[in-house]
């Protein structure tokens, strides 16, 4: 068949290939469970898609014991799912989920934004500045996704807080599940620009209550659009 992710960045498949005697499988499985997870955020991978073990070893170079043990975690992390004699998919989220990940994303945004307004360091303000920098709306879905992945992820380190930022990554992953619709929306673009810099400038200024508002705001207006694209085009089975 062909490759599961055409065009992805392949530095972890090569990695994998160059470093096949040494890496241990844990090693390899999470190079395997990040891969898959990019494929997600991505779009490349969908809900529903069948997830086969021998073409993924393929793809990434690996035997099918990594991607055995990446998948098992992808299972316990309810990105992946066994549904009946398709096997192993790529999961679907209900309508209830998406409402549930919503809420509980949007009060961990502004906890975030709200600690990384009170810990952030100028090298934390630099890196948000500079990435809010980059964002053009003129930019593609996919490019704009990947941006808006890293700022969130530099406010979480801004925050300074190790618990909460794995419990954001957890959410995170679960809302790779969702894909890329919100950036499809031309006129989303510009204004999730000026809603991050509203975040990172009420960080700069360390305003922690700003900085919580204008993440709860950024959320909620992304969850608006999201809800109204699932109305038109439900990613559920
Ligand atoms: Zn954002």
């Amino acid at each position: 068949m062909d490759h599961l992710f055409p065009g992805a960045d392949d530095a972890a498949a090569h990695g994998a290939e160059a470093d096949d005697g040494k890496r241990r499988h844990g090693a390899r499985a999470d190079l395997v469970r990040e891969a898959i997870k990019t494929g997600i955020r991505e779009g490349r991978l969908r809900a529903g898609q069948r997830l086969r073990e021998a073409d993924l070893a393929e793809w990434l170079g690996v035997s099918r014991t990594p991607v055995r043990e990446a998948l098992k975690t992808l299972e316990a992390q309810g990105l992946v799912a066994t549904v009946g004699r398709e096997g192993l998919v790529i999961a679907s989220l209900s309508a209830r989920d998406v409402a549930e990940l919503y809420t509980v994303w949007a009060d961990m945004e502004a906890l975030a934004a709200r600690y990384a307004a009170e810990n952030a360091r100028p090298s934390d303000i630099k890196l948000m500045l500079a990435i809010c920098d980059k964002w053009d709306e003129k930019l593609d879905a996919a490019e704009l996704g990947r941006l808006n992945h890293q700022l969130h992820q530099a406010i979480y380190d801004a925050a300074h807080n190790a618990f909460l930022h794995r419990a954001l990554d957890a959410i995170d992953d679960s809302l790779a599940l969702l894909g890329l619709h919100t950036y499809s929306v031309p006129a989303r673009r510009a204004e999730a620009g000026l809603e991050h810099r509203a975040i990172v400038e009420a960080i700069a200024r360390h305003d922690p209550q700003q900085a919580a508002n204008a993440a709860l705001t950024h959320i909620q207006t992304s969850e608006k659009l999201r809800l109204s694209l699932l109305a038109e085009s439900p990613p559920f089975l």
